[in-house]
């Protein structure tokens, strides 16, 4: 089967006033529908800006240099401005951490609903209205036809999310982004938001691509992963892989830095020391040697490859420890 996403070798950079700068380094994947993609790093690791990349809404200074996003077989890359509007909402949406900054303040839930349906899908004002009704009540919001009269303001956040949901579902896209959709809420409603984006994805087929600080999230929802560090993947295996033997220092870390779940600690383990590395002053060699516990001399000279592991597992890593095994399997390769 084909996939509907396909994203290969991607490179998104922007105009700053220092020059070009490059913030998605050749990133590569695929998605099916019904599937779901976790995207897991720090901030300024590049998650938000793959997924903007998708969405074609990198402003005035973003730009593609380089790579292909197939969604449906369309390359997104190709796409005019109009053509674009017509994806976003139709085929993909997106839906972000705090609602309030793509909900507008001045108009009700329903204006902004009806008007996004009716645009979407050719129905009077009635029938849509109805229909967001509808979607309202699906996301799990009670008094729904009050609801619709309402300013986003007078919402809770955990409402407004769902509110952002039903209007990111209301065109049935077959790809929805989720770009840290549960940070501001509370661990409560944070569950009911994954639960429901789980039944929607199963009852419509839909392909979801999450993004997530937070691996707790990634766990609950993804079924592959992509962690990224620095612009770059830097592993990539499905779900269970990547939870029982993760293999890069960085997601060693990462998983390091998850809450005790046991003593119900809010106190967090040694997290990975120091920071995301500027994308103006990117190290030489691994991106990662200036926080790297195993970092060799090889890793401050030579940039290492994402590569994989285990073929069959698709379980891929960037780092020159696992470079034995990774030439081991080149040599079975070039055997057969
Ligand atoms: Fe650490 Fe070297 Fe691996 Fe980079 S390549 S993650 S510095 S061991
Ligand atoms: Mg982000």
């Amino acid at each position: 089967t084909q996939s509907l996403l396909k994203v290969e070798h991607l490179q998104t950079a922007f105009r700053t006033g220092k020059g070009e700068v490059v913030s998605v380094e050749d990133v590569s994947f695929q998605l099916n529908a019904g599937q779901t993609i976790g995207i897991v790093g720090e901030s300024g690791c590049g998650k938000s800006v793959t997924s903007l990349s998708i969405m074609r809404l990198l402003g005035q200074t973003g730009y593609i240099k380089k790579g292909t996003i197939s969604l449906n077989g369309k390359d997104l890359t190709k796409l005019t401005e109009t053509e674009l509007r017509d994806v976003r909402g139709n085929e993909a949406a997106m839906i972000f951490q705090e609602p309030m900054t793509s909900l507008n303040p001045v108009f009700t839930i329903g204006n902004q609903m009806i008007e996004m349906i009716q645009l979407h899908m050719m129905i009077s004002k009635k029938e849509a209205k109805q229909y967001a009704i509808q979607m309202l009540q699906k996301v799990g919001i009670p008094r729904a036809e009050e609801v619709i009269n309402e300013y986003p303001h007078k919402l809770s956040g955990g409402m407004r999310q769902r509110v952002m949901i039903a209007m990111a579902l209301s065109c049935k896209p077959k790809l929805l982004i989720a770009d840290e959709p549960t940070t501001a809420l509370d661990v409560t409603i944070q569950a009911q938001i994954l639960e429901l984006m789980k039944t929607l994805r199963d009852e419509s087929n839909t392909a979801i691509m999450i993004i997530s600080h937070d691996l707790g999230v990634i766990a609950e929802m993804a079924d592959t992963v992509l962690v990224m560090y620095a612009g770059e993947v830097v592993e990539e295996a499905d779900v269970f892989t990547l939870f029982d033997e993760p293999k890069h220092p960085y997601t060693l870390g990462l998983m390091k830095s998850i809450p005790h779940l046991e003593t119900e600690s809010e106190e967090r383990l040694a997290s990975i020391p120091g920071t995301v590395p500027t994308l103006q002053n990117m190290p030489s060699g691994c991106r990662f040697h200036t926080r790297c516990p195993y970092v060799m001399e090889q890793c401050l000279k030579e940039k290492p490859k994402l590569q994989g592991l285990d073929e069959k597992m698709g379980h891929q890593v960037r780092c020159w420890l696992y470079e034995e095994e990774q030439k081991s399997e080149n040599r079975e390769e070039a055997v057969l």
